[in-house]
This record gives structure tokens, C-alpha cells and sequence, in this order.
């Protein structure tokens, strides 16, 4: 029976690396299309769900380097940007269409839930609220 489990542990992990390395290959728009179809069917809190609302997302952290680092300074960094990244807009975007694979580039502020926003598409879809927003 030992056995047993440790080939399935070691076919489990053959599977995982092959699902990193193919997620970690694919373009980021891909990967937002793939995760947020996982994240639909997924309840972070669902013992809780009567009560509380919960979504997975992905998100972003940004923070830009001010000055370039002398002799006798130390590099000094934004602070932290955090967006969540949103779902191109599935009424202008449909089927293969994940939009432009300019990485997420546009961003914005979602009018209903004020949540910081970064997509590859203007025409978006906020993942906190499903409100649709425009970004620039
Ligand atoms: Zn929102």
C-alpha cells in the first residue's frame, strides 16, 4: 500500500510541475483567462457564504525605481501599487479573443467598488463587482 501512495504522490507531482511549467509559458492574458475560469467555480469562504461575499483574483504588485542607485545612495522605490487585475469585457471579447497581448497596461479605478484596476483591455470587467469599467 506504501508504494501505492508514493506512485501516486510522484504522479501527482509529475502533473503539478507539468501544469507550472504550461501555466508559466503562456502569455498573461492566457493565464488571466485560464485562472478565472478555476476562480469562478471557487468560493475562498464557502462555509461562510451566507454571510460573506469572496471571490479568488489576480492581482498585481507594482512599485517604480525613483533614482538609480550611486556610489553612496541607495535605490529608492514607489510604494506599492496594488491592482486587481480585470476580465476583458466578455461581450466585446469572445470565445479566443482575450485581447491585445500587451501585458496588463491599462489602468483604472472601478466606479462602483473603488478598486485599483490593470488589464490588457480597456472595455473590462472589475473582478471584485462585475462592474463593467473603462480603463486608460
Ligand atoms: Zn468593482
Amino acid at each position: 500500500m506504501k508504494n501505492k501512495q508514493n506512485a501516486d504522490d510522484s504522479f501527482h507531482e509529475l502533473k503539478r510541475d507539468k501544469v507550472v511549467d504550461f501555466l508559466d509559458g503562456i502569455p498573461d492574458e492566457e493565464l488571466l483567462s485560464i485562472l478565472g475560469e478555476v476562480f469562478s467555480g471557487r468560493v475562498p469562504y464557502p462555509l461562510e457564504k451566507s454571510n460573506i461575499r469572496s471571490h479568488f483574483l489576480l492581482a498585481i504588485a507594482k512599485s517604480t525605481l525613483i533614482n538609480s542607485p550611486g556610489e553612496k545612495s541607495e535605490e529608492v522605490w514607489s510604494q506599492w501599487f496594488l491592482g486587481a487585475i480585470a476580465y476583458p469585457n466578455p461581450l466585446l471579447y469572445t470565445g479566443d479573443n482575450l485581447g491585445p497581448k500587451y501585458g496588463f497596461c491599462q489602468f483604472g479605478v472601478c466606479n462602483n467598488c473603488h478598486t485599483y484596476l490593470a488589464s490588457n483591455v480597456k472595455e473590462s470587467v472589475c473582478p471584485i463587482c462585475g462592474y463593467y469599467v473603462s480603463l486608460t
